[in-house]
């Protein structure tokens, strides 16, 4: 088959292997109609190389560039699901990455959703800059990208009701709990090449309380600008 038809394939059954992925996440055990909605509606596709496109709805992380990963279906799913246990009215993502997270919180956005305004932060100015495009052209506006690093957080724009980061820090970043509003939750994975843990801080009216989700693999947090 030549590339031209591959490409055309892809635009045609993209929704039915959408779909099939759909159910693989709810057999995982992800239980929110409305993540499962958002991973069924965001062409993952788009965030990804074409060279690699025909494998956008595999449950697998891929390679985006700047040794960088695209994380997998089910562990988007996994902390969408984490975060969004109810309203999150100002959410903050570290990591913008291709911006796939990115666009399945954004489906949380408009009326009656569960997010009012959504900000992400990204090291590489390259991936920051690509993710916006590829969201604007989506029609997902009103998104704030900011070039920066996300250790500090985003101080200006705190304190947020949820924070997601979607790399791993070898410790949680004091910063980050520090801009977390009243009953705000932090999803983070911490840890280092050895083995990372999925975590929850929660900012409750007793201080903040953590447990663990699950045992992750990100690529790392870095610190600075790349
Ligand atoms: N959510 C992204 C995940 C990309 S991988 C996606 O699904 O595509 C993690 C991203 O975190 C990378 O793009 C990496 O450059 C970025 N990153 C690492 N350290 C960072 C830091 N200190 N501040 C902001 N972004 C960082």
């Amino acid at each position: 088959m030549s590339g031209r038809f591959d490409l055309v394939g892809i635009g045609m059954t993209s929704q039915r292997t959408r779909n099939r992925l759909v159910e693989r996440l709810r057999e995982k055990g992800i239980r929110d109609e409305a993540v499962l909605g958002a991973i069924g509606s965001v062409p993952r596709h788009i965030f990804i190389d074409e060279a690699l496109a025909h494998r956008a709805y595999e449950d697998t992380s891929l390679p985006i560039g700047q040794n960088q990963t695209i994380s997998q279906p089910f562990v988007v799913a996994l902390m969408t699901q984490t975060l969004i246990t109810g309203p999150r009215s100002r959410v903050l993502e570290v990591g913008t990455g291709s911006g796939y997270q990115t666009a399945v919180l954004a489906s949380f956005m408009g009326t009656g959703g569960r997010i009012d305004r959504l900000y992400t932060i990204e090291r590489y100015a390259a991936l920051s800059e690509r993710a916006r495009e590829r969201l604007d052209a989506m029609g997902r506006y009103g998104i704030r990208y900011r070039h920066g690093d996300g250790y500090q957080g985003w101080p200006e724009e705190g304190p947020f009701d949820g924070i997601i980061v979607t790399a791993a820090p070898p410790m949680v970043p004091e910063a980050l709990i520090d801009q977390l509003a009243p009953g705000g939750r932090l999803v983070v994975p911490v840890g280092g090449d050895s083995g990372q843990e999925l975590k929850v801080f929660d900012r409750t009216p007793d201080g903040i309380v953590s447990e663990t989700v699950e045992q992750v693999r990100f690529v790392p947090l870095v610190k600075g600008l790349g």
